[in-house]
């Protein structure tokens, strides 16, 4: 929608027939991710490619960059899908993180566990999103943590305690401009962002940190487009990195109502060589309306406070994320 407000023409590759990107796109490749056919198709008609889900397979992300242009670059994508992968890189460019170790059985994971003082989160290295792939151990590890993962290839983090969440979406253009939103204070429920919010109410000096992570992260990545880096806030005011996904991210939705350019504009002026817009920003709040939630819908549109945005899948199911909304608050 953003790329076409700029005049641009989008084909989307989606293995789903009715997948909602094709609802607004202007023609669409339905295919699988790998298919090699299917990506040759995308590359010879594109321009520029960019991806907005990030298990998008390696390999095809190869293929398209060698064909075509792509944005972000492939390193970007490699890094974030492998939690061991990105922490260490995380670390490696000076962004702190919770204590973690790479863990592939019941020993090792009570290793770590006893390491951590008691308690771990065990996540799958790949494929986990939405508090999916992840389990907390307390105590003893039960004999099937293994098998109840369905991969082996784990990584154990120590369990932070933190007085906020927040993210920061931040952009870079391919002539190494950087422009960052103000960070936003998210909640989460079983691992699903539920809100968030700006400001995020916290200190100058956690905003300040939190925007110079995500400028070197940009930087470190040699990226182009629009990322998003989850933070944990510290009591004594420091920040961690959980994770950043490279693309835009669920809890950048509210920039839809409170800035001039959003996330998405943001991305599309980013990859397509244009300047950033101004990330200047109202007071907001956004809510997911996930799963039953859409009951809400009706409700939602009649106040007229909310502006309320369906992503159009098909079918509603429990934990599925279906749609957003976002209202201005009177905080500043
Ligand atoms: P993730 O899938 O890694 O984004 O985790 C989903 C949510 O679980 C996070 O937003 C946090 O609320 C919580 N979480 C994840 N990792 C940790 C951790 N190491 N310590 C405490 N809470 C965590």
């Amino acid at each position: 929608m953003a790329a076409a407000r700029l005049g641009y023409r989008t084909i989307v590759l989606d293995p789903a027939g009715p997948c909602p990107a094709a609802q607004v796109c202007n023609s669409h490749i339905v295919g699988a991710y790998n298919d090699p056919a299917a990506l040759d198709r995308l590359a010879n008609q594109c321009d520029v490619v960019t991806y907005e889900f990030e298990n998008v397979p390696a390999e095809a992300a190869e293929r398209l960059a060698t064909a075509t242009t792509l944005h972000p670059n492939q390193q970007s994508l490699a890094v974030s899908q492998d939690r061991l992968v990105e922490k260490e890189f995380l670390r490696s460019v000076g962004i702190d993180t919770a204590p973690f170790r790479p863990v592939s059985s019941v020993l090792e994971i009570q290793e770590a566990v006893d390491s951590f003082g008691g308690e771990a989160i065990i996540k799958t290295r790949r494929f986990g999103y939405d508090g999916k792939g992840q389990v907390r151990v307390r105590g003893s590890a039960p004999d099937d943590v293994v098998d109840s993962m369905g991969s082996s290839a784990l990584i154990a983090e120590g369990v932070v305690e933190f007085v906020a969440e927040i993210s920061v979406i931040a952009a870079r253009s391919i002539a190494g401009d950087i422009s960052c939103f103000e960070p936003a204070r998210n909640t989460h429920r079983d691992g699903i962002l539920v809100s968030s919010s700006v400001p995020a109410d916290v200190s100058r000096d956690v905003v300040g940190r939190a925007l110079d992570h995500a400028r070197g992260l940009l930087t470190a990545l040699d990226y182009v487009g629009v990322l998003g880096l989850e933070l944990f806030v510290m009591a004594d005011g420091t920040v961690l990195a959980n994770e950043f996904a490279p693309r835009v991210h669920n809890s950048g939705h509210w920039t839809e109502l409170a800035c001039d350019v959003d996330q998405f504009e943001q991305h599309i002026r980013a990859i397509t060589g244009h300047p950033l817009g101004d990330p200047e920003a109202v007071a907001c709040e956004m809510i997911n309306l996930i799963g039953s939630d859409v009951d809400r819908v009706p409700e939602l549109v009649a106040d007229g406070g909310w502006r309320v945005h369906m992503y159009g899948k098909a079918e509603v199911r429990p934990g599925r994320k279906m749609g957003h909304a976002t209202r201005r608050v009177d905080k500043r």
